[in-house]
């Protein structure tokens, strides 16, 4: 069996120049964190704030964390002192809560608009049109420590590869339109694309991959 460090070189060749690797360590302990950066992997993407911030206790210097699952307002603050980007903002309440606890301790802190391109039910993310409607209201553009970088999406769970690329196809022109609509030259992150489709994502134009399960294996609990 390969270890945590050679799926983590395998990956690098693989993956294009220019496509960021987010190694998802979720449910996985520090110790693997510790093994993926010794193979020179430094972003790593976590679901839930605690464990998180426990990770960030076990390893606090060399790791850039991205909180990549559905993140409740009062998580906010115990993660904005060291969190890089939170990939998963689903709702304008989510942005006022981290631009105040950003404003609060002086950080500036990257972003992602998570959109809903599944059609299943349980995935988060904004719906297009209602996260377009909020963009028009400009309120957005009163933040000073939120740093918007792009959009994150979550393809629906099956075999089904047309449909999976068409969600990304969809996501890109979203990424696209918004970036020239609304945001501009900053807004250069496009992250879709997980262990089962994210060749294909890559193929559609995604500019940064997390995955979890094909470098650190099973998770150890759900
Ligand atoms: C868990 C998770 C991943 C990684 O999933 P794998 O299938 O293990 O690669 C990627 N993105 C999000 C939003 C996740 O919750």
């Amino acid at each position: 069996m390969m270890s945590i460090g050679e799926r983590i070189e395998e990956l690098r060749r693989q993956v294009p120049a220019g496509v960021r690797l987010v190694a998802v360590s979720k449910t996985h302990p520090a110790e693997a964190v510790r093994e993926a950066m010794a193979a020179g992997q430094a972003v790593f993407g976590e679901n839930r704030p605690q464990e998180m911030a426990a990770k960030h206790t076990a390893i606090p210097e060399g790791v850039e964390w991205h909180m990549i699952g559905h993140l409740q307002r009062n998580k906010v603050r115990m993660i904005m002192p060291f969190v890089s980007m939170v990939e998963s903002v689903d709702s304008a309440r989510l942005l006022d809560t981290i631009e105040a606890e950003a404003a609060r301790i002086g950080r500036r802190v990257d972003v992602l608009l998570e959109v809903r391109i599944a059609d299943e039910d349980t995935k988060s993310g904004w719906e297009e049109g209602e996260l377009r409607m909020w963009l028009d209201q400009g309120l957005w553009r009163e933040y000073t420590h939120v740093v918007f970088r792009g959009v994150m999406g979550v393809a629906t769970n099956t075999d089904d590869r047309r449909k999976v690329r068409a969600e990304f196809i969809r996501l890109r022109a979203i990424f696209e339109s918004l970036g020239k609509e609304y945001f501009g030259a900053g807004f250069d992150t496009l992250s879709m694309g997980m262990t089962s489709d994210w060749r294909l994502a890559v193929e559609c134009g995604s500019t940064m991959v997390r995955i979890g399960s094909l470098i650190f294996g099973d998770r150890e609990y759900k």
